[in-house]
């Protein structure tokens, strides 16, 4: 794709955020945009982050690593970890990712917990900003933890001095009005577990769902193919 097509795509993406909170009378800048670049090459992000996008979401962890070294003169660059993560890959995660999205299981609370506190790139007392993925239809195929368990997660969080609670992540189905249900959902289990106060953020909406993600409450989208294209 090229680098024309990545600003506009990012333009016109933008423009839809901002449509669709004006819509819900919200503040467009309650909305943080990431651009999610996985399987794209390094390029790519530079364009991006030449038209100005900051926030990047990578699904897996080796991958995030090696982009991260390779573009480390992109020094305000704000990497999102948002794909599955398994216990043996979190040293990655803990040392290249600012924000780590899908934490689903105590176990790996404590272990992100325990690496992010050891990782010698981290300054005194960095504290690694985490979301809690839910698979609210507890749908068998779908990763993110039953809302019956997101309690006891939500406490492992609290409990590691290295990570910092911030909020609430979902995946929803393709159907819109499905995803709208699996949002609202969402938006109960914070209300459920301590509301804004304690769970800010709801990362929420992707291409094609971004409006009703923003309807619902959404705080960060995840948007990549209608910016890098199909993958
Ligand atoms: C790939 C991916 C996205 C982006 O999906 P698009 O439909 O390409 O916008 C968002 N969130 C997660 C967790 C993803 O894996």
């Amino acid at each position: 794709m090229s680098r024309s097509s990545i600003a506009d795509n990012l333009a016109s993406v933008r423009d839809r955020i901002h449509r669709a909170a004006i819509a819900a009378s919200r503040d467009p800048s309650e909305i943080r945009l990431i651009a999610v670049s996985k399987t794209k090459p390094p390029l790519a992000i530079r364009e991006a982050y030449e038209a100005g996008q900051r926030l990047f979401g990578e699904n897996y962890a080796q991958e995030l690593a090696q982009k991260a070294d390779e573009l480390v003169d992109l020094h305000d660059i704000e990497w999102h970890f948002i794909g599955h993560l398994q216990t043996n890959k979190a040293k990655y995660v803990a040392r290249a990712a600012h924000v780590v999205h899908t934490v689903d299981s105590a176990a790996l609370a404590r272990e992100l917990g325990k690496r992010v506190a050891k990782d010698d790139h981290r300054r005194e007392g960095f504290r690694m900003p985490v979301l809690v993925e839910v698979n609210v239809g507890a749908e068998p195929q779908k990763h993110g933890t039953s809302p019956a368990e997101l309690g006891d997660i939500l406490d492992a969080v609290d409990k590691e001095p290295a990570l910092q609670l911030r909020g609430l992540m979902t995946m929803p189905p393709h159907d819109l009005e499905a995803a709208r249900r699996v949002f609202e959902a969402l938006v109960s289990l914070r209300r459920l577990h301590g509301g804004r106060a304690r769970l800010p953020e709801l990362s929420m909406g992707m291409s094609d769902d971004l409006e009703v993600a923003i309807a619902c409450g959404a705080t960060l989208v995840r948007v990549g193919s209608a910016i890098f294209g199909s993958r």
